[in-house]
Formats: structure tokens, sequence, C-alpha cells
């Protein structure tokens, strides 16, 4: 079911259900964070291995006292900084955090979602949200109250209906080793704008970590049908003539290929503009029965780098 009652959103949190809520990254699959048998429904319904750890959602910078502990200079200034929004910062979890949340880590994930409808239904109950993107595990993550629907039906109480996501992409996670940060997951705040507050970021090296996260999946955010990454289109289009395409492409069409199908992400070039219709497009795309999605490369720079993250791992089969 489809809604924008938050009264009845927040009636079946309480009575430990799962409802697909709405932030500006993309789609979450919320449950009471203080209930384990809730918490347990996210992890059945998204076949997530409870090996990954879930985000906390709270309402707002001063909740973060009350579930974290030891928390570094540089992550009260980076919450500042991009609080409501799409940053999530991993600090050293309270006792009385689940280890289910955290997958039997001392560090909790934590951010303060920026969606107005949202931000009211934290306000509306006493107890934070764990929120996983509401898609099942390795899947395209939702940007619309439609594709929460359709991934999980009845399975969820409801789905609060709260528009696109502006952001359209995951929160970038940054964690702290003292008071030095590292990016554990590229997101929807670029590298660049975490350094204008933070000075120079260590990126965490997916294949360096002994931390099993689903931001670190190899394969991740991928679509069913197969999906090619690449600097030259061209060529790719050469390479698989006898089969139903479609392009997802940066600013530009490609010229005298009528029979593929073509989506641009942004014609204006604006990588905001182009991470924010990368999922829906997608999702689009998926739904087309095509024999293969040529994706194409983009800058690697700012959001940019979020994109070919995503790209990389939807190769991934
Ligand atoms: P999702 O909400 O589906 O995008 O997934 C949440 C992301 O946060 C995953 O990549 C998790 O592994 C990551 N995460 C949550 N808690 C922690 C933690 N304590 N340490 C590192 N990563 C975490
Ligand atoms: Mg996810």
């Amino acid at each position: 079911m489809i809604s924008t009652d938050i009264h009845l959103a927040a009636k079946f949190l309480k009575n430990e259900g799962v409802v697909g809520i709405p932030t500006e990254t993309v789609y979450g699959l919320a449950a009471n964070a203080f209930s384990e048998n809730a918490i347990r429904k996210i992890f059945d319904i998204k076949k997530r291995p409870t090996t990954n750890p879930l985000i906390l959602h709270i309402k707002n910078y001063e909740e973060l006292l009350k579930v974290g502990t030891d928390i570094p200079e540089m992550a009260h200034r980076l919450a500042k900084a991009f609080w409501p929004g799409p940053l999530t910062l991993i600090v050293n979890k309270q006792k009385h955090i689940s280890n289910l949340v955290t997958a039997h880590q001392n560090t909790v994930a934590v951010r303060v979602p920026n969606h107005p409808l949202t931000l009211e239904l934290l306000n509306t109950i006493d107890f934070p949200l764990v929120a996983p993107s509401a898609n099942p595990f390795t899947r395209i993550s939702p940007t619309k109250a439609l594709h929460v629907d359709d991934y999980f039906k009845t399975k969820i109480a409801m789905v609060l209906d709260g528009g696109s996501c502006s952001a359209g992409v995951e929160s970038t996670i940054v964690g702290f080793n003292l008071n030095q940060p590292i990016v554990y997951r590229l997101g929807a705040i670029s590298i660049e704008e975490i350094e204008k507050i933070a000075g120079k970021v260590t990126l965490l090296n997916a294949g360096k970590t002994k931390t099993t996260t689903p931001g670190m999946c190899k394969k991740h955010y991928a679509p069913s049908t197969k999906i090619i990454l690449t600097s030259n289109i061209l060529q790719e289009l050469n390479h698989w003539k006898e089969k139903k395409i479609g392009l997802l492409l940066f600013q530009q069409t490609i010229p005298n290929v009528q029979l593929i199908h073509q989506k641009i992400l942004s014609p204006e070039g604006d990588l905001k503009i182009a991470t924010a219709n990368l999922y829906n497009s997608l999702h689009e795309l998926d739904t087309m029965n095509l024999d293969l999605i040529i994706a194409e490369r983009f800058p690697d720079e700012g959001l940019g780098r979020t994109i070919n993250d995503r790209l990389t791992r939807a190769t991934k089969k």
C-alpha cells in the first residue's frame, strides 16, 4: 500500500512493522531500531545477510549523543556541516544499540535524513529507525514509492510516499581513525565537498577491508539486464550488433542508431542531476526487455566518481 499518511506509518512502526520511507538519497525499508523483532523482519524481507550492518536514522544531531560514544571532533564538525543530509557517520556505539543493527561490531552508522515527511515521522515516534535501502539484496535501489511497492508488495505494511528522491543515490559513509576521516562508501556528497570541511580524506579500498558491508560488495545496485560500462560507446555498439540494446549516457545521444533506446542523465552536463536520474533510468531500462545496457563512463570527479562506482558494481554478475 502506498500512502502519504505519516500517522499511519508511525502506527505500523510502533507495532514493530516494516515501512518504506522516503529520504533524499533513496527509499529506505524502516523499522524500530530498538526492537530486535522489527529489525529481523528487515533482514528477512530484503534477504540481506545479517553480517551486513544497518544505518540508524535519527531526527537531529543531538540524538547522535544518545546512540554513539567517544565521538571524534571531526564527526561533530561533519555532522554540523551536512545534517540533515546524505552523510552517514560511523562512530562507536552505545551499549544499548543492538548487535543486529551493527552486525556485532562496536561501531554504528548514523545519519539524519533530509526529507520533510521522514523528519516529521521521526519526530512523531520516540525511537530511531534502522533503514537500509528498500531493495532486495544486490538489486537497484528505489527512488520512487512505486519501486518499493513493486519490489515488496504485501511483505511490508506500507510505503510512505514522499515523491522522487532528490539526491537519488545512497549516502556517503565516513568513518574515523581517531580524528582522521575515512570514506567507506562514495555517495551523494562528493569527496571534494567533504574535503572542504575535513581536509584530505582517505578512501577505503574495498579489497583491503575485512568488514563485510553491502556498500562494499563487488556486485550491488544491479539491474537484471546485463550491463557494460565503457568510455567508448561506438566500439561497444559495433561489438554487439545483433542485440537489443539500451544506452545510458551522460549528456548526448548517439546519432544514427534509431532502434536503440537512449537515456540521457543530464543534457546540461550537471553531475548532480545525472546522479538524481541514475537509478530511475536503470529501473526503466531494466523493464524494456533489453539484451544489454551499455553505460557511458563518467568523468572521474565529484559525483561522477559515485556514478562510476555504482555502474561498476552493477556490471558484476
Ligand atoms: P544501505 O542502507 O543498504 O545502503 O546499507 C547501509 C550501508 O552502511 C552498508 O554499506 C553498510 O555496510 C554500512 N554500514 C552500516 N554500519 C556500518 C559500520 N558499523 N561499519 C561500516 N559500515 C557500516
Ligand atoms: Mg543498499
